[in-house]
């Protein structure tokens, strides 16, 4: 797996490529900046390794608590966060969800304390922004995403060299075989483990 530099430089080096291939697809300069805004943001600080103590997740200063429940949820490198599509959407519905819990603790603090925040008010106000701009939002999408895949691409491609440079080209292969192998042998062991509590009443008889 690589380093967190590592990634950060995969992330700044590929830049450029991401922001050429949208300009060229799109034929927009606003456009290609929400690509590679969304592409920044998401290798720097909202990408799969969010899931443990890494830069992405030092990056949020004051505001990391916010992804404690998420790493205790997940398990490092599981498919929710670095799967394809699956990764980015369950990031953003989390902070979506953390924005519900903003307006609901706002509303109660506004009805305490008599204060016109209007947080939801806010929130609902930019609902009409968005889907006038929903070609924006789609460009920002794909660059969150293309920034989580191309982390997680380097996170598999960084580990099938390692396997490849340590066992050669068996390296690749072998882990569906020996995965299959420990299923059969938990399962063989497991199959041991209930024949033996009758065989010991067998005995006492
Ligand atoms: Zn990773």
């Amino acid at each position: 797996m690589p380093s967190g530099r590592t990634h950060d430089r995969i992330t700044l080096w590929s830049l450029p490529i991401v922001t050429g291939l949208s300009f060229g697809l799109v034929h927009s300069t606003h456009l290609t900046l929400f690509v590679s805004g969304g592409f920044l943001f998401s290798g720097l600080m909202f990408g799969p390794d969010l899931d443990i103590n890494s830069r992405q997740f030092q990056r949020w200063g004051w505001f990391k608590w916010l992804w404690r429940p998420y790493q205790r949820s997940l398990n490092h490198r599981s498919f929710l966060s670095h799967g394809p599509i699956i990764g980015t959407a369950l990031r953003l519905l989390y902070l979506l969800n953390w924005l519900v819990v903003l307006v609901v603790l706002s509303s109660i603090i506004d009805k305490l304390l008599g204060l016109e925040l209007s947080i939801l008010g806010f929130i609902t106000s930019l609902w009409p922004l968005l889907s006038q701009n929903y070609q924006e939002v789609i460009a920002l999408l794909v660059g969150l995403e293309l920034g989580s895949m191309s982390h997680s691409l380097s996170d598999w491609s960084g580990s099938a060299y390692r396997r490849f440079k340590t066992k050669g080209l068996s390296g690749l292969l072998p882990r569906i075989k020996a995965k299959k192998q420990a299923r059969k042998y938990s399962r063989s062991s497991n199959s041991s483990k209930v024949v033996s509590p009758a065989s010991r009443r067998r005995t006492k008889k």
